[in-house]
């Protein structure tokens, strides 16, 4: 039986003010319920850093993997790798990162706030005045030592992007794996950039995780793959839940253009502060293969035995954010409705994305009914993520999961102890059905997509 009422409408319809108090509900949720706290809190905490909590790590895990089973398990033609964060200098200089990856930095005069001047019209949006200092290049990665000698020779920087990795590995993957273009390779970690301005929550952090693919193609089919992954990419967000009047697909004008790239474009998300980028997909043509056989004297090219043909393929990367992804998971599935005339607030994610994706809830602490429990909780843990919640009343936990997205609560009540059967409830619907325990798995397999 359902007995809910929609109230929040379609997303993006309810103005300014609304958008606001949505952003301050889910960042006021992640915090209350453990997905994503400030950092190092007791110290007063560290400008725009995060930490994931119990529930903010399982969903920030899932929104991974579902990367990495979209992008390398599902396919025969992507592999993966996973390399160092600190590695050889060099590598930032044949990229390009160590001239030219910088922001415009300007100081305002009057209050002395440092600002990207590309971000805010000439005008300092702490105090308003127009007094700023000329822009200067920033650059935006982390320098380090490596080595007990703070020396110029020991110089490393935490690297700023994934992508980098899968270039300087491409050789060992083509010897190793005996891939032909087109393929891929596939990395998801952690990326570093000390930004002007972090801002809104985790959409720009200091320290974020990316989730990125370079797929190498023979030149004259970078066109195709590009608009290829363009679709595949899209078609991912919205498999996963964003809906579709949140996501766009926005082409860069030529002047916008990277100077490496033959083309780009940006999955957008309309955010509460308006559409903003996602995940970014470029025909990066033969520009880093190149770079860095030019620096390291290697031929990064791939010859064709059958055909006798050699050649430096063109580069597909679809470049996306997991921690920023997550955030416009988290802000597409927050609503808000009535259930048997209470208010309630629930993530609608999708059950692949959830923390959890049940919760097994005896009725009550009674020593009969936490035995059941505990054996409902056995049957299910090894197949999927599953909380065990035996404190307040089941009108208040059944609520709690709604609140950090459960799709499915089984009960277990007094009634079970006599027919070995439990209540499976669903969080959209709020609706119940018996169900034998023996035929648990099957039916919570049914509801729940692999
Ligand atoms: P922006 O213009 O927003 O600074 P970018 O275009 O430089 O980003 P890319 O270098 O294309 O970003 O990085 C690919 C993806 O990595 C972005 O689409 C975003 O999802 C994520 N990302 C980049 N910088 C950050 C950051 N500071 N915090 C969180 N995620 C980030």
């Amino acid at each position: 039986m359902s007995d809910t009422t929609a109230t929040r409408g379609a997303p993006g319809d309810g103005g300014a003010a609304d958008e606001h108090d949505l952003m301050e509900r889910v960042v006021n949720l992640c915090k209350r319920r453990g997905f994503i706290f400030p950092s190092a809190e007791i110290y007063g905490g560290f400008r725009s850093t995060y930490d994931y909590g119990p529930l903010g790590v399982l969903m920030l895990r899932n929104v991974k993997d579902r990367w990495w089973r979209s992008m390398v398990q599902m396919r025969d033609d992507v592999v993966g790798i996973d390399a160092a964060i600190l590695s050889s200098p060099k590598i930032w200089e044949a990229s390009g990162h160590l001239a030219n990856f910088t922001d415009p930095l300007v100081d305002c005069r009057n209050c002395h706030e440092r600002w990207r001047a590309d971000k805010i019209e000439g005008i300092c949006p702490n105090c308003g005045s127009g007094d700023l200092t000329e822009p200067r290049a920033f650059n935006l990665m982390f320098k380090t030592y490596a080595g007990p000698v703070e020396e110029d020779a020991t110089v490393a920087y935490l690297r700023p992007e994934t992508a980098q990795g899968m270039f300087v590995n491409f050789l060992q993957v083509l010897q190793t794996t005996r891939k032909k273009p087109p393929f891929g390779i596939a990395q998801v970690g952690k990326s570093f950039r000390n930004e002007i301005t972090p801002q809104n929550f985790v959409f720009r952090t200091r320290e974020f995780e990316q989730m990125e693919m370079e797929y190498f193609v023979p030149p004259d089919e970078g066109q195709r793959w590009f608009e290829y992954w363009l679709g595949e990419r899209m078609a991912w967000y919205l498999d996963l839940g964003i809906p579709a009047d949140r996501l766009r697909l926005r082409h860069h004008d030529p002047d916008e253009l990277s100077h490496y790239s033959a083309g780009t474009a940006d999955v957008e998300f309309l955010f509460p502060w308006g559409w903003d980028e996602l995940e970014g997909i470029a025909n990066r043509t033969d520009y880093d293969l190149k770079a860095h056989a030019a620096l390291s004297g290697e031929k990064l090219e791939y010859f064709d035995q059958a055909s006798g043909e050699r050649y430096v393929p063109y580069v597909i990367e679809p470049a996306a954010g997991a921690t920023r992804t997550m955030m416009a998971f988290l802000i597409a599935a927050f609503d808000e409705d009535e259930v048997g005339g209470e208010k309630r607030a629930l993530l609608r994610l999708d059950p692949r994305l959830a923390p959890y994706q049940v919760a097994v809830l005896p009725l009550s602490k009674n020593d009969t009914l936490v035995p059941v429990a505990r054996e409902v909780l056995g049957l299910l843990q090894p197949l999927w993520s599953v909380d065990f919640d035996v404190t307040q009343s089941i009108g208040r936990r059944y609520r709690r999961q709604d609140e950090v997205g459960t799709p499915l609560c089984v009960t277990v009540d007094f009634e079970s102890l006599e027919d070995r059967a439990v209540t499976v409830r669903e969080r959209d619907t709020t609706e119940q059905v018996r169900v034998p325990i023996d035929g648990l798995v099957e039916e919570l397999r049914g509801r729940l997509p692999a």
